[in-house]
């Protein structure tokens, strides 16, 4: 019955639910664009801003972290080695063969990557 008499309150806490939500909602957007420092080379790597960074830009090497591009759900973490390249749309997909669980991952290669690293993968196969 308190509700039929504060209206006011009652609209304002719906509000406030909705913002939160909103909130929680872009923080998990955002985290899934992070920095870190890259297992491999040890070097610090920013994020990415324009995509979710999922690999190193200097080594190329990635983390066994998703099932499907961005969703962080794989259990396994293991390290995954660049081991290929191949075409995509108008862009480049690095392939990748996980050193744990030795499935394979692709990854968009990143407008930052290290053209070098990538000539030298590219000529693996
Ligand atoms: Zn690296
Ligand atoms: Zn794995």
């Amino acid at each position: 019955m308190d509700i039929l008499y504060h209206k006011n309150k009652v609209l304002s806490k719906t509000s406030k639910y909705i913002i939160i939500t909103i909130g929680d909602y872009m923080k998990k957007f955002h985290e899934l664009d992070e920095g870190f420092i890259c297992e491999n080379c040890h070097q610090k790597v920013e994020p990415l801003h324009y995509s979710s960074r999922d690999h190193c830009p200097y080594c190329l090497y990635s983390k066994h972290v998703d099932i499907n591009p961005g969703d962080r759900l794989n259990q396994c973490q293991g390290l995954l080695k660049p081991i290929g390249l191949e075409k995509y749309k108008d862009t480049y997909k690095i392939i990748y063969k996980c050193n744990t669980c030795k499935q394979e991952h692709k990854n968009i290669i990143a407008k930052d990557d290290d053209m070098n690293e990538i000539i030298n993968i590219s000529n693996i196969k």
